[in-house]
């Protein structure tokens, strides 16, 4: 017979053992139930493989929520991203490297399973449990209970841990079941959308460039108003474009239909105004091949018409201003993404408002907890959705004594 104190967490996730985890260390008896066979099928993909666990500087101005940033500012004090850190090194022992050229953490093993396996192992060793193949098909709460049934048998829980994560991938075992879950212990739900998702395009002057890659600035505009830029690689693929810089403006373009620009050089229109004044004898192929890869120089003076060998001094201005305008102010045409079934995380979820910032625990029905990628917070490349998970799910746990 199930005791009236244990905390049941749904998912072993990232945001399920991590919660798990603190709500045994505060005393609790703490059962997993999870769909799959293995836990967190996420981690042991994350970062290609190698596990982008943590960033190394942290602000909340790389998370996206509807809620304030001056929320997440405060959350982010309750488990800094150096006694994250510590955590990992010294109580779970999954030592981490920097990697300099990104300022991302990974696990020294450069293995994500190596995080997986210690987070299980510290679950393990504190007492908890998991019981894998435990699919939750419906939760309701009775005489001050939560009754939930999975695909083998029903259990029962004084407090409930919700960390089902969102809809992307859904062969993980996150197949937005969860929100569902929510909903009917009476949450909402913002609308869902991929995020941190690869886009498309038509243009087959840039699909044929796949395999290039380089680092670019991007910018996304909506209604002529900046609404983000930054700098990151961008990956040319046969059905568009990827890479980090893509994905981290995907959710601009994706949630807000903004236009998204790329300039290739990093340069700005004025200094390359300047420069072509300087050189006039220089081609214009080798203009741009002196900064971006060859076979994309060769598809921006496709793009603008001009010879390659023309020497930039003899072009006209509306010439000139075109190929000043594809290297570093190039509209994207976008016409769509390549959807959850591979974006990175999923947008939308339970409003922040839904649940208390100090303990996480819903608002709407007492005892229940939500933590990780469930909730309405995004972040952007960089280990910044593990962090996320990871601050939401030691409070939820914590706060279950
Ligand atoms: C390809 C890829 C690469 C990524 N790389 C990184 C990276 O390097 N760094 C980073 O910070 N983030 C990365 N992310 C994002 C990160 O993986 C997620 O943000 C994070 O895993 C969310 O954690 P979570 O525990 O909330 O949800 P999840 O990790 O999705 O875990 C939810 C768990 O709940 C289980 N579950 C769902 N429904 C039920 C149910 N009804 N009954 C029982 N169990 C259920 C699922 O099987 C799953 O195990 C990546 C994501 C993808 C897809």
């Amino acid at each position: 017979m199930p005791e009236r104190d244990t905390t049941v967490v749904i998912g072993a996730g990232a945001a399920g053992l991590m919660a798990a985890i603190w709500a045994a260390r505060s005393g609790q008896k703490t059962v997993v139930l999870e769909t799959k066979a293995q836990a967190a099928k996420k981690i042991l993909i994350s970062g290609g493989g190698r596990c982008n666990l943590l960033p190394s500087v942290v602000s909340e101005s790389d998370f996206f929520s509807n809620s304030s940033d001056n929320v997440l500012k405060r959350l982010f004090r309750t488990w800094t991203l150096e006694q994250m850190q510590m955590f990992f090194e010294y109580e779970i022992d999954v030592p981490l490297e920097l990697e300099s050229e990104t300022g991302k953490l990974f696990p020294a093993a450069q293995k994500a399973i190596v995080v997986r396996d210690a987070l299980q192992r510290e679950l393990v060793n504190l007492g908890g449990e998991i019981k894998f193949d435990h699919q939750v098909t419906d939760v309701k709460k009775m005489n001050g209970e939560f009754v939930i049934a999975c695909s083998h048998e029903v259990v029962t829980a004084t407090k409930l841990i919700l960390a089902t994560g969102g809809k992307s991938v859904p062969k993980t075992g996150s197949d937005g079941f969860g929100y569902e879950i929510a909903r009917r212990l009476g949450h909402s739900s913002l609308a869902n959308y991929p995020a941190l998702a690869p886009l498309t395009t038509n243009e087959t002057l840039l699909t044929d460039l796949s395999g290039v890659s380089l680092s670019v600035e991007w910018s996304t505009y909506k209604s002529n108003r900046l609404l983000e830029k930054g700098i990151n690689d961008l990956l040319f693929t046969h059905h568009g474009f990827s890479g980090p810089a893509i994905l981290d403006a995907s959710h601009w373009v994706i949630r807000d239909k903004a236009e998204l620009i790329i300039n290739f050089t990093k340069k700005s229109a004025e200094q390359w105004r300047d420069f072509i004044i300087e050189h006039p004898s220089t081609t214009t192929l080798s203009l741009i091949s002196d900064i971006v890869p060859l076979r994309l120089a060769k598809a921006i003076i496709e793009k603008t018409g001009v010879e390659s060998s023309e020497r930039v001094g003899n072009l006209t201005k509306d010439r000139r201003k075109a190929l000043i305008e594809a290297m570093c102010h190039y509209k994207l045409d976008i016409t769509g993404n390549r959807g959850l079934a591979v974006a990175e995380v999923t947008g939308g979820g339970v409003p922040l408002d839904e649940v208390n910032l100090s303990t996480f625990e819903s608002r709407k029905t007492e005892g229940l907890y939500l933590c990780g990628e469930i909730l309405d917070v995004i972040g952007r490349i960089g280990g910044y959705n593990f962090y996320w998970a990871f601050v939401s799910a030691r409070l939820a746990g914590e706060s279950t004594k």
